[in-house]
């Protein structure tokens, strides 16, 4: 079976059998793959510092139409801010899950790889913490652009009004804002600087987010909306959106 060598990212691991783990990778060349890695679950094993959950490592697989083998890898990025600090640790976790989740088996593009690595190199040196948030947010919202997800954020999805920037609401089944005049009983209200955000994160450069200041509440209420929607989109829930819940709330006992 022919060899080939590419980037990626680790999404998700599983174990196999006695001493085997399954990888889902994300590559740079050839989309969301699942690997094989034999014997990695060894003491000895040369492989399993390679094979981190959010790790950037390069890769020699040997193709397959199903499951490919791994028979190289090599760390080029290890992130090591965002496993050392709980709250960074569950950003990195959040958004392997979501990445795992709406990619499908076939899809591949390089600037989503890219995207990847720039949200978690700068989540993994920013100190604060409501630019995580923003950071977030902003993967969220590119990811969703580039798969073909991004929600209407600029016309009623109903009537097609332009919606100024005032209190408007988001539809899940919409795809995204309604009016007032259109509104139903299960969407959520956004106010005028919630609705400003979002537009402008969709077309943010980084250097945009780090001049950003944004009160907590904001970026959270715009972080559950964004993880509520892709929960709707994919039908089955992100356990991770339960994982940062739970340490947000145990900081407030801190
Ligand atoms: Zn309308």
């Amino acid at each position: 079976m022919p060899l080939y060598k590419t980037k990626g990212f680790i999404l998700k691991k599983s174990n196999f059998e006695d001493h085997h783990k399954i990888v889902t990778i994300f590559t740079q060349t050839h989309g969301k793959v699942k690997g094989i890695s034999k014997g990695v679950r060894k003491i000895k094993s040369k492989l399993a510092p390679h094979l981190e959950i959010g790790m950037m490592s390069e890769f020699m697989l040997s193709e397959s139409k199903s499951l490919q083998t791994i028979t190289s890898a090599k760390s080029i990025k290890t992130y090591k801010n965002l496993r050392s600090d709980l709250h960074k640790a569950t950003h990195l976790y959040c958004m392997c899950e979501l990445l795992d989740k709406l990619v499908t088996d076939s899809f591949s593009d390089s600037s989503l790889f890219f995207l990847f690595d720039e949200s978690l190199s700068s989540i993994d040196r920013e100190q604060d913490q409501g630019r995580h948030e923003l950071i977030t947010i902003r993967f969220m919202l590119k990811a969703l652009h580039t798969l073909g997800y991004l929600p209407e954020l600029f016309n009623c999805t109903k009537c097609g009004s332009v919606l100024k920037e005032e209190v408007n609401y988001f539809s899940h089944s919409h795809g995204g804002m309604v009016c007032a005049s259109c509104k139903e009983n299960s969407c959520i209200a956004l106010t005028g600087d919630e609705l400003k955000v979002l537009r402008f994160l969709v077309r943010a450069s980084f250097s945009d987010v780090e001049r950003m200041q944004v009160q907590k509440k904001l970026s959270d209420t715009l972080n559950t909306l964004l993880f509520t929607y892709t929960q709707y989109l994919l039908s089955k829930k992100i356990n991770s959106t339960y994982m940062v819940e739970r340490t947000d709330a145990m900081q407030v006992y801190r």
